[in-house]
């Protein structure tokens, strides 16, 4: 149902982790009009393609609009009532649970999913099932960066705003194609530069990527190598004396441990440079550029994050900037730019594995017994659950009987695909909330549900930094669809539980924001207060938030300095460990886990382009996107693709002890020798074998659970 007169909405985009703000302006002849937001501050009125082509991607074809279900394993999907697919995933649920335990159940959810959403699925799994095991597609691509922050500031915080890339000198940019990916956040580094141009940018990436071409220095660091790269940093900066010795006594603990790695590894830049595959005259110049420039912004991405060594990537630059005191000051401090619109509103909410919720610990009692008692809930998870691919394993080993995925397509986005068909197959029972009929994923479901999409659902996400802007509703529910949020309430309520008896998504924000403000204090927790704090956004009544204004956390009551939220974190230099202070992590570099070998003598490293996302089910609708690139490929040095006997142009076989896909030979993507890189986009829907996740190692970092999608050890072979 399309409104009569033109009406206009303010709305974010829902693709990447910048978090636009969009306007969507429906007209009496029922298209859509698509424009940036020009009030809404990560963006100001900047759209890149993938925003500007949303209009594009709100049709219905290939909508998924009724529950269906099927039989048995091999009967198909048949249209049936929500009525029975409700009751059937509760009863499956609740048989399972008392035939097995909590742990036989999970939850897979993803960075799509609003923050409301996020927070149901979350009570329902860790309050009132009693089991951690919800984890999320988010932990593909920032769980390190979690776990990094959690290990220097004591809790998971990411301390600066879009703002510092352009008040900095200098902004290195690590294994971030930022001008693909994040392309808003590109567009403003480049703006700025027009007016100042003596900043500079750093790139450091494998690849000679598009953001490279805006780069004063490119260094085309081997794979895997960070952690040498910026413990040469840190042993230069000491050795320097660039160090903030104040800071460094007042607010930090650990830099002995921390300078005795770096030395151990890497106290001579010619070595450094030997390991990482760069100039040594290039690496000098970088590490000078550092330690001459006061206002320095490290921002880093998946090339950091997705790694076995992720975690510790991650320190290793955040350890530089308390070296050198470069945080809680405007234009400095390392900064982790999120993949999705909404892997920080899951993480606020608890949303991973490893996490309660409001950022709370699930191996502190005191914030157990807090979230417990403020949900009223009958029980509380007391362990960590399965991160993801640890879940689907367990799901294979028969340990996991019923799963429940919501917005997300791991049969094409998971490392080691194929094991993840394995254990869809023989899953007792698969539930799955799409908007999308058919997908790679949606073969394996039992019971699928037609969720509400873009344009459609109502709520709010979290961009990368920090700050929170509302979803708003354009469209009328197509079909019988429905928000996620309703779904898991609906089965909640199916299963006996109280406290999810909510009439609209203002209230289950409000309760959201109540959480983090509830018991926030220092002698109730036995920690620091906790700075995720929405307590200036507590008891808006449901005018008050379909008004709410782009606003960063914590935001703290209105009489705070900073009544629309909190640009900087730490800016008093106070951390979250108990005693206040930062810590340095030593980190003791290591090769990715699997090697190249005879077999297998290339290095697969996997990314986005600029016009798809994650598996196309939205983006591979819109023409204007799929005219950028119109297929899959293998970029690979035109050297190895003499040595591999494959031609430009010609279709390939890339293969790892793990599967297969084929895609065709290019050159020309700045790809290294020894090296090749493959889109993650397509799936079997768009062309047969054209996962690459099939190929990807199941090797994930032992802290944070990431997985290491840039090195895979692969043969590439004439198809
Ligand atoms: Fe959307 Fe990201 Fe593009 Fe902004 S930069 S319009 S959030 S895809």
């Amino acid at each position: 149902i399309i409104p009569e007169t033109a009406s206009s909405v303010r709305t974010t985009c829902p693709y990447c982790g910048v978090g636009c703000g969009v306007r969507a302006t429906v007209h009496a002849d029922g298209t859509t009009e698509i424009s940036g937001d020009t009030q809404h501050p990560a963006n100001a009125g900047r759209l890149c393609v993938k925003g500007s082509a949303l209009d594009e991607t709100i049709g219905l074809d290939g909508r998924l609009l009724y529950p269906h279900m099927r039989d048995s394993s091999t009967s198909n999907l048949q249209r049936t009532s929500w009525n029975q697919a409700l009751d059937t995933v509760a009863q499956g649920f609740s048989d399972i649970i008392k035939r097995h335990g909590p742990d036989a159940v999970a939850f897979y959810v993803s960075g799509q999913l609003l923050t409301e959403d996020y927070y149901i699925a979350n009570k329902l799994m860790k309050g009132y099932i009693g089991s951690a095991n919800i984890d999320t597609n988010s932990r593909l691509c920032m769980s390190s960066a979690v776990a990094g922050h959690k290990r220097a500031f004591g809790a998971d915080l990411m301390p600066v705003c879009y703002e510092d890339l352009e008040l900095a000198d200098l902004v290195v940019l690590i294994g971030s194609n930022t001008a693909w990916c994040h392309p808003v956040l590109f567009q403003r580094i480049a703006k700025i530069r027009e007016t100042r141009p003596a900043m500079k940018l750093v790139v450091i990436d494998p690849r000679r990527t598009a953001t490279c071409e805006l780069a004063d220095l490119h260094l085309p660091v081997k794979a895997g190598t960070d952690v040498w790269l910026f413990n040469g940093l840190l042993h230069y900066l000491s050795q320097h004396g660039k160090t903030d010795a104040a800071f460094v006594a007042a607010h930090t603990n650990g830099l002995d441990e921390a300078l005795a790695a770096a030395a151990a590894s890497s106290a001579d830049p010619l070595t450094v440079a030997k390991i990482c595959k760069v100039n040594v005259r290039d690496l000098l110049a970088f590490y000078d550029l550092f330690a001459s420039t006061e206002k320095v912004v490290s921002a880093f991405s998946q090339g950091v994050n997705q790694s076995s060594a992720g975690t510790d990537k991650v320190n290793s630059i955040i350890n530089c900037h308390l070296l050198s005191g470069r945080i809680g000051r405007p234009g400095m401090g390392p900064f982790s730019i999120t993949g999705q619109p909404n892997a920080m509103g899951g993480r606020e909410v608890g949303g991973l594995a490893n996490m309660l919720a409001a950022h709370m610990d699930l191996d502190n009692p005191a914030h157990r017994q807090t979230v417990q008692t403020f949900w009223n809930a009958p029980r509380i998870a007391d362990k960590p659950g399965l991160k993801a691919v640890d879940l689907f394993q367990a799901i294979e080993q028969g340990k996991v009987k019923a799963v429940w995925i919501m917005a997300t397509n791991p049969v094409v986005s998971l490392p080691d695909a194929d094991q993840v068909q394995r254990a869809l197959a023989r899953c007792e029972l698969v539930v799955v909330s799409d908007i999308t009929e058919k997908t790679d994923t949606n073969d394996y479901a039992h019971v699928l549900l037609p969720a509400l999409g873009w344009g459609e659902k109502d709520g709010t996400v979290t961009n990368s930094e920090r700050r929170i802007s509302r979803q708003r509703p354009f469209l009328s529910p197509p079909g019988e669809a429905r928000a996620d949020w309703q779904i898991l309430c609906s089965v909640a309520q199916r299963m006996g539980f109280d406290g999810f008896r909510y009439q609209s998504v203002h209230e289950i924000f409000d309760e959201h924001a109540r959480l983090t403000a509830h018991d926030n204090a220092a002698e109730n927790t036995g920690r620091q207060p906790r700075l995720l704090n929405l307590s200036g956004l507590c008891g808006m009544s449901k005018t008050q938030f379909n008004a709410m204004q782009p606003v960063q956390w914590p935001v703290m009551p209105a009489a705070h300095d900073e009544p629309q939220g909190t640009q900087r974190l730490f800016t008093d230099h106070h951390f979250v460990h108990p005693d206040g202070k930062a810590r340095f992590i030593p980190t003791a570099p290591r090769t990715p886990k699997n090697m190249p070998d005879q077999d297998y003598p290339l290095s697969l490293n996997t990314g986005r382009v600029r016009d798809q996302w994650h598996t196309m089910t939205r983006s591979g609708k819109s023409p204007k996107l799929n005219n950028h690139i119109t297929e899959s490929f293998i970029d690979m040095h035109p050297q190895d693709a003499l040595l591999c006997g494959v031609r430009e142009g010609s279709l390939a076989r890339v293969s790892s002890p793990w599967g297969a896909m084929v895609a065709r030979v290019q050159h020309g993507g700045g790809i290294p020798r020894g090296s090749i890189f493959v889109p993650i986009h397509w799936n079997n829907q768009s062309a047969s074998d054209a996962r690459i996740g099939a190929v990807v190692n199941p090797v994930v970092d032992p802290i944070s659970g990431e997985p290491e999608f840039k090195h895979t050890p692969v043969r590439v072979e004439e198809f």
